[in-house]
């Protein structure tokens, strides 16, 4: 995982500190999700009663977490949901696309490229790579497959910023590595193995089985009800 503080939004900042807890950050996605659920419902005005309620979190720490990039809402009012929106998509940077190329279509990595919710969250897979020729020169799910020696040039020619590692863990801090060669700024990594990247790197690991040892943990360890 990257580092775990954050800096905030400059344009949002000027009060707060200079770091924010990645808890906080984590918990601004969580918000997000959530007020979409509620503009879906209908909503235009949340307060930070309702958009902790679904979430498990007291009105409190919903305000002081915003609290860290800014103003938001007004006394009586509430927060105006498509505000509040667009002012965390700007906080998390999301208020714009990011290209991203996928690295590996096997199994994961085709199921990836064939979701539609990264479109509309604002990030476009552009391009896809993979050793395996005879996976190359097809399109999967309308995008295109090259050979990872085409790697540097289509971060360059696509602008892609980021790149998704969906390879066999034994390849993983190889594809890492090309992608960090070819320029990319940020890595989200489905291998089940700790990457090893420049600081100035960005990178994220995603692994359903820790989650999945964490779940059977707390089953496990449930105390019966009084
Ligand atoms: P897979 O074997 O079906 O596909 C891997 C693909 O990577 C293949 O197409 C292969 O040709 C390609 N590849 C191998 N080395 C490469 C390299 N150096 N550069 C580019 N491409 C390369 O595997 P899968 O089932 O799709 O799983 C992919 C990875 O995702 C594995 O590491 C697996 O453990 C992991 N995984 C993670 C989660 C999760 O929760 N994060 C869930 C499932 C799988």
């Amino acid at each position: 995982m990257s580092s775990g503080r954050h800096k905030p939004d400059s344009a949002t900042s000027k009060d707060t500190p200079k770091v924010v807890p990645k808890a906080v950050v984590s918990r601004l996605s969580l918000y997000l999700r959530e007020l979409h659920h509620l503009i879906a419902a209908g909503h235009a005005t949340t307060s930070s009663g309702q958009l902790g309620q679904q979430l498990g979190f007291r009105d409190a720490q919903v305000r002081r977490d915003l609290a860290y990039f800014g103003h938001f809402g007004q006394p009586g009012v509430g927060y105006r949901c498509d505000e509040l929106v667009a002012a965390i998509r700007k906080i998390l940077g999301t208020d714009r696309e990011w290209r991203v190329a996928m690295i590996g279509v096997g199994n994961l990595g085709r199921a990836l490229l064939g979701y539609k919710g990264f479109g509309s969250q604002g990030f476009r897979i552009v391009a896809a790579f993979d050793v395996d020729l005879a996976k190359t020169g097809q399109k999967i799910e309308g995008v295109p497959v090259f050979p990872l020696d085409d790697l540097p040039q289509m971060v360059r020619d696509q602008q892609i910023e980021l790149g998704l590692v969906a390879v066999p863990a034994t390849a993983a801090q190889h594809a890492a590595d090309r992608l960090v060669a070819a320029g990319v700024s940020g890595i989200l990594n489905f291998a089940p193995v700790t990457l090893n990247l420049p600081d100035r790197v960005s990178h994220v690991g995603v692994d359903l089985a820790t989650e999945l040892e964490q779940l059977c943990f707390s089953v496990a360890n449930r105390r019966p009800e009084p």
